[in-house]
């Protein structure tokens, strides 16, 4: 039987919360308070004690919320910034935006992340020495970066750390704290932490929205002065920011669909264990055809099970001759996608800086072998079963 399988299906999960969403809309709307107020403060709120951050600060995108970070840091002309080349444009597009350069470093083959053996060299290096500015690593397709190793050596260079969680909101990394394993969520570890509520992350608005978590409440400050064009009271502007401001219909809309994350992560991550047996199974990965994502931080009794180490915003394999199965799969109606097909060093835009000359073998070949599959709370075994099979008839053609 022939199957019709998106890759994302935001109309399934809808459906249940659909009065519910409504409802909050509605309220919204007959309230006239439409910038800022009591449901930005709400939703800060309750985005501040879902990660365990004390201060949360609603702006416009996730895109925002990096350049924003960046620019309460004081991140400017000619500084750099030290960054992963695997990550969507986002991440490097606002460093460009503040007139600063990125500085890559290639990513761990299988975490995809940022290696900090690759930021050690960097930042050991002499023609580095005191011109980088912030490190800011990605939680890629929603399991955190290596944050222990790269916070150690960011205190030991004085240099802060800006964390892109726009993919891993909620997802946990054992950190060593005071001798003791302890978990902590994406976005709290470094100096602040941003996410997205684009559509298709793990917790999507209904547009665009953004948030910046920190525990540093002189950042906050900083952060909620960029957010209004810098205005400390009435058309009296202290610093140049934006309009970054989170839309109050968003917040209304995200304050009912936060209860029910963890919920969906769990799913998602049940997805995943389903697909890395049927993959197992079907003989694909001994083949070499297809190499499932393996997670880094696994659960354990001592930290918590249920523990969300992997929130799967995307599920990804290398696969053997990627480009052949991802039209095979299409041609199939099974949405697939690959993220991200050029990495950062090779795009367009940066051809003139010397980072575009950088060789960054891990991250050239990740853009030419992985394949995100539909991975979305509501898919079905029926469903995940359908995608595999097709993934082997492509193998055995
Ligand atoms: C989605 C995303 C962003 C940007 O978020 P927007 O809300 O779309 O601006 C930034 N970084 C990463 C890694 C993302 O996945």
């Amino acid at each position: 039987m022939k199957m019709n399988i998106p890759l994302l299906d935001l109309k399934a999960q809808l459906d249940p919360i659909h009065d519910e969403i409504m409802a909050a809309v509605a309220e919204t709307v007959d309230s006239t308070c439409y910038i800022m107020g009591p449901r930005i403060e709400q939703f800060e709120k309750n985005m501040a004690r879902y990660c365990g951050a004390k201060e949360a600060i609603g702006v416009s995108s996730g895109t925002d919320a990096l350049l924003a970070s960046l620019m309460a840091l004081g991140v400017g002309n000619g500084d750099l910034v030290l960054t992963t080349p695997y990550s969507f444009f986002a991440t490097m597009g606002s460093i460009l935006r503040l007139g600063a350069q990125p500085v890559f470093a290639d990513i761990d083959p299988v975490s995809y992340n940022i290696d900090p053996a690759r930021v050690a060299a960097l930042l050991a290096d002499s023609a580095m020495a005191g011109r980088i500015k912030a490190i800011l690593p990605v939680h890629l397709f929603g399991q955190c970066a290596e944050m222990g190793p790269l916070l150690k050596m960011a205190g030991e260079y004085n240099i802060p750390v800006v964390e892109d969680a726009a993919q891993a909101i909620g997802a946990a990394y054992p950190m060593m704290t005071h001798g003791a394993l302890q978990w902590q969520r994406a976005g709290t570890m470094g100096d602040c932490g941003c996410f997205s509520f684009f559509p298709s992350k793990n917790l999507g608005g209904m547009g665009d929205g953004g948030m910046v978590v920190t525990n540093n409440e002189k950042l906050a400050k900083a952060l909620r002065l960029i957010r209004v064009h810098g205005d400390i009271s009435k058309y009296q502007h202290a610093v140049v920011g934006g309009n970054f401001r989170l839309d109050a219909l968003q917040a209304a809309i995200l304050n009912v669909k936060l209860p029910y994350l963890h919920k969906w992560h769990a799913a998602r991550r049940q997805n995943a264990t389903l697909y890395n047996g049927l993959f197992k199974e079907s003989g694909l990965v001994e083949a070499g055809h297809v190499v499932p994502p393996r997670p880094v931080y696994q659960e354990s009794a001592a930290l918590g099970n249920g523990v969300d180490y992997h929130i799967y915003n995307q599920y990804v394999i290398r696969a053997k001759n990627r480009d052949g199965l991802r039209e095979f799969l299409q041609e199939q109606s099974i949405g697939v996608a690959v993220y991200y097909p050029i990495p950062l060093h090779k795009q367009k835009c940066i051809s003139g800086l010397p980072s575009s000359t950088l060789s960054l073998p891990e991250a050239e070949k990740a853009a030419g072998e992985t394949l995100a599959l539909p991975i979305y709370p509501e898919l079905t075994s029926d469903m995940q079963e359908y995608v595999v099979d097709r993934i082997s008839a492509f193998y055995q053609r």
